[in-house]
């Protein structure tokens, strides 16, 4: 008999992975009810689909525990302090994630997990570990934070695959307490949805416990030196007997460490003799784009695909087969010798500040809604690099002062319009500023829901107004 069997179990949130979950722990025999603050007509449509389920769904209260509960599976978006958590802990309840619900599901035959978390590339690395374990012959998958949800991979069977390579959001370890991955890598720690967390200390515990209980690897990143590093978390996590703390770098990398040395991409961890040797992986060229954030993320993908035992030349050809998502970074097109590059999916300053750092003369264009952010380290380390900057959304404000505090040279076109076709004007006003050469770049720093749905409907708003003025041109 399952041990799900006759207990009962509250899903809170009526999301993605929380039907995932509430189907899963229904089809073992748990007694499911979900609970959701909402009540509109998506939740209504999907409460229905869950009754056919045999699940139980209460709209319209978040807050209140349903009698008997005897455990709380959260979907990662709910915040620590949600008073439905209050009450589970009032009543003794323990309250876990889909992750954790999907690691407590593994057979003792199921893939190991290579796990991946970060405050920018978690994706992205995800993403690049995936096509290497691919390109090794593993049967794999991207999961986690992407993809079919977790609990839905665990259950095709411990046989489905060999090895997984995971994205975990901070959220996510938070609620994961058991977890226990082959080996794990933390790519940056920049300080992220604080709100949630209510500190940077309590953020970076809950990105460092994926470290806890590695068997293999603790991948970390050598130059990303503020502190909390990832090389403390490394230092602080409990890990089995034998696992190694494994650096990557953008520079000639130490015993133990992956790292470049003249445009290769190399390892000196993963190899027979450690002082000596260096194992060539690939080149810079090989990873798509080659920005030095995204090196970077190749290495960091590398570093666990040789904690797993993967060859190096199955690294080359992953990485040479990887094709980043749309709006990371993306090249839209060239027009009158300017480059268009779309990078939407940069909603903070430490992604906006990577890819101003990838090119050499720029016209930004940024802004939206800051989430509390500030911008004078942006704006004073990329001074030197803009051409020009023009600015959107409701927030543009704050970065108008930090460019007149840092930047005072450069030239600022300020877009007092939210419309639909602000974008188009944005567009158009860079290409004014722009000269031959030049990078017109979209990594706005900011959320996009002052003005559009989402980071892919900026992106597209984006591209859509960059070929208006390539068929203009
Ligand atoms: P995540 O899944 O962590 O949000 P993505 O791979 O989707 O990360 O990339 C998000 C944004 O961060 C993109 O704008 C990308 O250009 C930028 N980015 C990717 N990798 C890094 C990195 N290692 N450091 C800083 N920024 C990065």
């Amino acid at each position: 008999m399952s041990t799900w069997q006759g207990r009962n179990v509250t899903v809170a949130g009526l999301g993605v992975s929380g039907v995932s979950a509430a189907r899963a722990l229904a089809g073992l025999g748990a007694a499911v009810t979900v609970v959701d603050g909402g009540d509109g007509e998506t939740h209504r449509a999907r409460a229905a689909e869950l009754a056919d389920a045999g699940i139980a769904v209460r709209l319209g209260d978040a807050e209140t525990l349903p009698e008997g509960t005897d455990l709380v599976v959260t979907s990662p978006g709910w915040k620590p302090t949600s008073p439905l958590f209050a009450a589970a802990a009032a009543a003794g309840v323990d309250v876990v994630g889909d992750v954790e619900i999907a690691w407590r599901l593994r057979g003792p035959g199921a893939a190991p997990w290579l796990a991946i978390t970060g405050t920018n590339g978690k994706t992205t690395t995800t993403q690049m570990l995936a096509s290497i374990l691919t390109a090794a012959g593993l049967r794999t998958a991207a999961v986690g934070n992407i993809g079919t949800p977790i609990v839905d991979v665990v259950l095709e069977g411990d046989d489905a695959y060999d090895v997984l390579a995971v994205e975990l959001s901070s959220y996510q370890l938070h609620w994961a307490p058991s977890l226990r991955a082959h080996s794990a890598a933390v790519l940056n720690l920049a300080p992220d949805h604080l709100d949630w967390h209510g500190s940077m200390e309590a953020y970076a515990a809950d990105k460092g416990r994926i470290y806890e209980g590695n068997q293999v690897a603790c991948v970390y990143n050598v130059d990303a030196t503020d502190k909390p590093s990832t090389e403390d978390l490394v230092r602080e996590a409990d890990v089995e007997e034998g696992c190694r703390a494994i650096g990557f770098t953008l520079n000639a990398p130490a015993p133990s460490q992956l790292g470049v040395v003249d445009g290769i991409l190399v390892d000196r961890a993963f190899v027979p003799d450690r002082q000596k040797q260096a194992q060539e992986l690939a080149e810079v060229a090989d990873v798509r784009p080659p920005a030095p954030h995204n090196i970077a993320n190749a290495l960091a993908a590398a570093g666990l695909a040789r904690a797993y035992g993967v060859p190096a030349t199955a690294v080359r050809e992953g990485l040479r087969a990887f094709r980043p998502d749309a709006h990371r970074i993306e090249h839209v097109a060239d027009v009158d010798g300017v480059a268009y590059i779309d990078d939407s999916k940069a909603t903070n300053t430490h992604a906006t500040q990577a890819s101003l750092a990838a090119y050499e003369s720029i016209v930004w264009i940024a802004g939206g809604l800051a989430k509390g952010a500030t911008f004078d380290e942006l704006v004073a380390g990329a001074a030197g690099r803009l051409r020009g900057v023009v600015l959107i959304g409701a927030d543009r404000a704050l970065i108008r002062e930090a460019l007149a505090r840092h930047a005072p040279e450069v030239p600022v076109v300020d877009l007092d319009r939210t419309d639909t076709g602000a974008m188009s004007e944005a567009v158009r006003q860079a290409a004014r500023l722009a000269r031959p050469g030049d990078t017109v770049l979209m990594a706005p720093a900011c959320a996009s829901m002052d003005m559009f749905t989402n980071y892919n409907e900026r992106g597209d708003a984006f591209a859509a107004a960059v070929r208006e003025l390539g068929a203009s041109a």
